[in-house]
């Protein structure tokens, strides 16, 4: 599989999340990832100190506008770039670095509110971990969702117990089962992260994820390639020899195996990692997200099928 052009000129075979925005607001919707200040129980001692060995020292797969100011310059920055660069109108304000549900009730409140606030913000997207949701938080959110345009992002990765100890997540599957059943039942749209290519994990281990997740019922998902940063203990693993990361063919194919098996109605909001230039070590060739994403796409049309076609 070598397709190293960059075209967008297949339909997705693929419930594209970009699609459902278009659809519900009728118009591109951009999300704006915001850092707003919050930490983690893996980080802040209450679990531990080290997190999740992949995850570097500013949150996984943070990349805030401004850290360290105001929710609103935040995205009234995110706002600039984006109304330059792709003349966007409407936003979604994306609580994105660590654990963003993992403070009291009255300043999470005032961290939303203060993004539901700013002009042409049109719906909230909160990441968190699946122990930092008590009752009285999840019925926060439920109010959100009934308010506007809501998200909830749960980090689970692996439904299997030692791949998430071998991660170092401080939490089990159990406690995703249970954060996100209660969700559901509050009417909370939860959107699940798993990385494909986890160490110690079978090809069948891998792909029988979906049919777990399709039986809890989630609404959405980004899959993450493994991917190594600088500065984390998965890369002193990586430079010891004892994680190797999947080639690009082996990916692709390994995401549209998933795709296949995944719940047709599911929003797929991710299907590749997201390590920067500046800090990613490995694997290089994902820093070409069209590459791979266009990869995806000539893989399933290439074999006819879709997200959900196995199912069936
Ligand atoms: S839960 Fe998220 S923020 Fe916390 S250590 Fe793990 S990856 Fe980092």
């Amino acid at each position: 599989m070598t397709h190293s052009k960059a075209t967008t000129r297949h339909k997705k075979r693929y419930n594209a999340f970009s699609d459902e925005l278009k659809r519900v607001f009728g118009c591109r919707v951009h999300r704006i990832s915001v850092d707003a200040g919050f930490t983690c129980p893996n980080r802040d001692g209450a679990l531990g100190t080290d997190g999740c060995i992949y995850c570097g020292g500013k949150g996984s797969g943070a990349h805030g506008i401004l850290p360290g100011a105001s929710v609103i310059s935040q995205i009234e920055a995110g706002k600039e770039i984006m109304a330059r660069k792709y003349k966007a109108k409407r936003y979604i304000a994306y609580f994105q670095a660590f654990s963003n549900t993992y403070a009291p009730l009255e300043r999470l409140r005032a961290l939303y509110d203060e993004a539901l606030d700013v002009r042409d913000v049109v719906g909230l997207i909160v990441g968190t971990r699946p122990d930092c949701l008590p009752s009285e938080t999840i019925s926060l959110l439920a109010g959100y969702s009934r308010r506007t345009y809501f998200w909830l992002e749960l980090g689970l990765q692996s439904p299997l117990d030692r791949t998430l100890k071998f991660l170092k997540r401080g939490h089990d599957f159990a406690a995703f089962e249970k954060a996100i059943r209660s969700c559901r039942a509050e009417g909370i749209r939860v959107c699940a992260h798993v990385i494909l290519g986890l160490p110690g994990e079978t090809r069948e281990e891998m792909l029988a994820t979906a049919a777990v997740l399709n039986e809890l019922g989630i609404d959405g998902i980004k899959i993450h390639l493994l991917h190594v940063m600088k500065d984390t203990p998965l890369e002193t693993l990586f430079r010891q020899g004892e994680v190797r990361m999947l080639d690009r063919d082996d990916y692709v194919g390994l995401v549209c195996d998933f795709l296949e098996r995944l719940s047709p109605g599911v929003s797929i909001q991710r299907l590749t990692g997201d390590g920067g230039h500046d800090h990613l070590v490995a694997p290089l060739w994902s820093l070409k997200k069209f590459e791979v994403l266009n990869a995806i796409d000539f893989e399933l049309e290439r074999r006819g099928s879709r997200q959900g076609s196995a199912l069936s």
